[in-house]
């Protein structure tokens, strides 16, 4: 099993495309995505492009004072989360995230750190870092979906 890869992402583009890649690696498969990285890295954009290439219609909207939106992505629910608002996980309680627990879900998690205990485990963590003008990104799985995906990844 693959377990970390990482790239080097130049541009906006790059991320956005790097998006597209994951989508494809994945497929009809759920899994839960733990994104991390500080303001600005990109997490944001990598979850709409994700989301963009998994055929979501609608425009996705950061999530960040709603703290989540969900999707259709080709027939499979999808979760956007934000967290950094959040300073006690016990606030996300009353937001019901038990359907975020359905295996067919793709998850992704901005600022999963603030939602610990309230949230399923990661099948994959991206770190999103600055790299001079451009970003980079380590994907590591937890999980044996997870290092398919790793594996897939092109
Ligand atoms: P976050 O959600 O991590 O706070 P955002 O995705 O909202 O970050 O914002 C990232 C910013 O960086 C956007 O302005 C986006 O255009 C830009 N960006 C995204 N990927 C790259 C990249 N690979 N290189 C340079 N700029 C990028
Ligand atoms: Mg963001």
């Amino acid at each position: 099993m693959m377990n970390e890869r990482s790239w080097q992402l130049a541009d906006e583009a790059a991320t956005l495309a790097f998006g597209a890649r994951f989508a494809r690696a994945l497929g009809h498969n759920g899994l839960v995505i733990y994104l991390h990285g500080e303001l600005g890295a990109g997490k944001t954009t990598f979850a709409r492009a994700l989301l963009g290439a998994m055929e979501v219609r609608e425009r996705v909207k950061s999530p960040t004072y709603t703290l989540i939106e969900g999707y259709d992505a080709q027939g499979r629910p999808a979760w956007h989360l934000d967290l950094y608002r959040i300073a006690d996980p016990g606030e996300l309680e009353w937001l019901g995230l038990d359907a975020l627990s359905d295996p067919a879900a793709v998850v992704l998690v901005e600022w999963p750190e603030r939602g610990r205990g309230a949230l399923p485990a990661a099948d994959v963590t991206l770190h999103l870092a600055y790299a001079g003008d451009g970003r980079s990104a380590r994907l590591e799985a937890h999980t044996p979906r997870g290092g398919e995906l790793v594996a897939e990844l092109r």
